[in-house]
């Protein structure tokens, strides 16, 4: 099908996106992956789309050495999947991303999907929103009136369906950088290597003189929402990061964590299971190789 009619705004500077926002009714156009989808099967026909793909300044990738006690990577909203796979950002969180891009859709759709635009979409089974939510990041909101900012950790309220006003730009995300002895994994489940996750699991593991000293965990597709797995964060606090740490995490984010809900590939104990399997194996990725 095609697209229902609409009115197309080329926005070339953060005023015009904002004023186009203000007028109502009116859709972002960051990379189109999702979105023009949508308008194709006519689930979305919003009477404008502004077109930010000519914005100077919004494919920004920066460090902000100043924020947080480690520093923040911030994120504009035309930072594309491929970025990161390409190792855009340092560090323990360049290696993190680097690992989760490579499982977004396929090398087309990471070339022109966005960071920002994955966020805002809020897809229950994207990867982006589980990493945003297990960081801690911050989610910067732009409108005419002006910005606030929003924790990842609130942002998501369901599938779909997130804080953001439909007159509000999401401007930055702001990742916070991992610490120095901070080691990382990633193992997802999905059906084809094109398809979105049934589920997947992130973990940073923080490791200093043998002892994990901070863990971060997140799940994708584990509960309506993105969702930060603390429980089994805290099986691994204080102790070595082996075997049987990585099975009592695995437990705790199969059993105490994950909501499972509705899916129609599997019951809930099938979820709980497979959690548990892909907690093990992005631990254990952190372990031997992250
Ligand atoms: C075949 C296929 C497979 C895919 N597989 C995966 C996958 O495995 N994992 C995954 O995470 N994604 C997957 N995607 C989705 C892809 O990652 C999209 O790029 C992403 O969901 C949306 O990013 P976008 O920049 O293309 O946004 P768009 O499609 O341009 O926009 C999506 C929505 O977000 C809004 N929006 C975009 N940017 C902003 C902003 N800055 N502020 C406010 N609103 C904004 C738009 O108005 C629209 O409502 C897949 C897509 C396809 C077609």
């Amino acid at each position: 099908m095609k697209p229902a009619p609409f009115e197309y705004v080329a926005a070339h500077s953060t005023g015009d996106v904002v004023a186009a926002l203000a007028a109502g009714d009116t859709r972002v156009l960051a990379g189109g992956q999702s979105l023009v989808l949508e308008m194709n099967y006519r689930t979305a026909r919003p009477a404008r789309l502004v077109d930010i793909n000519r914005v100077p300044g919004f494919d920004r990738l920066d460090l902000d050495r100043l924020d947080g006690a480690d520093g923040a990577l911030v994120a504009g909203p035309l930072v594309r999947h491929r970025a990161f796979e390409a190792g855009a950002a340092p560090g323990a969180l360049g290696e993190l991303l680097r690992r989760v891009a490579r499982h977004i859709a396929h090398p087309p759709i990471r070339a022109r999907g966005t960071l920002l635009g994955s966020l805002a979409y809020a897809h229950p089974a994207a990867e982006w929103p589980a990493v945003a939510v297990a960081l801690d990041a911050r989610l910067e909101l732009l409108a005419a009136g002006g910005s606030r900012t929003v924790a990842a950790a609130e942002f998501f309220t369901g599938p779909f369906a997130t804080l953001r006003r439909p007159d509000e730009l999401l401007h930055a995300a702001r990742l916070p950088l991992l610490p120095a002895g901070t080691r990382v994994g990633f193992a997802e489940q999905r059906r084809t290597r094109a398809s979105f996750a049934q589920l997947a699991a992130l973990a940073a593991v923080t490791v200093a003189g043998g002892r994990v000293v901070a863990a971060r965990i997140g799940l994708v597709n584990a509960a309506r929402r993105p969702i930060r797995a603390r429980a089994a964060e805290l099986a691994l606090q204080d102790g070595p990061l082996d075997d049987a740490a990585i099975a009592r995490a695995a437990a705790a984010g199969a059993d105490l964590d994950a909501e499972p809900h509705p899916q129609p590939y599997a019951d809930a104990g099938y979820q709980r299971h497979a959690v548990a399997v892909l907690l093990r194996r992005a631990l254990a990725e952190a372990r031997d190789g992250g």
